[in-house]
């Protein structure tokens, strides 16, 4: 599954990170594009279930989805694409490319000060 993947690597990442730093990790934040359609509570019971007995376990994950964006051909503004109005909402052309979805970025990690 799509999120257990992603929740492995997330867990690696940031145990090293703890270790590192000889800290334990509280929460993190995460972005990714709105097309590699992560669901929230999958990937945080995935995490849960993965971190238990590590240091990362009880973390929150907090996740933001990106929207996709697009780039005008006409005046070169980068806008947040929306389905229900595809327009530039700059110069009002509708002549744009997609750029590529975002993808998933762990960041930043948040640590215990204790
Ligand atoms: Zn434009």
């Amino acid at each position: 599954m799509h999120e257990t993947m992603v929740a492995q690597s997330l867990l690696s990442t940031i145990s090293a990170e703890a270790a590192k730093r000889s800290a334990k990790p509280v929460s993190a934040k995460i972005s990714c594009g709105v097309l590699n359609a992560i669901n929230d509570d999958v990937l945080c019971f995935a995490f849960d279930a993965i971190a238990k007995d590590t240091a990362c376990e009880g973390m929150k994950l907090e996740i933001e989805h990106k929207q996709l964006q697009g780039r005008c051909k006409s005046c070169a503004e980068i806008f947040e694409f929306e389905l229900c109005q595809p327009v530039c909402p700059k110069c009002g052309s509708g002549d744009f490319e997609l750029q590529p979805d975002a993808a998933l970025v762990l960041e930043e990690i948040e640590f215990s000060t204790e």
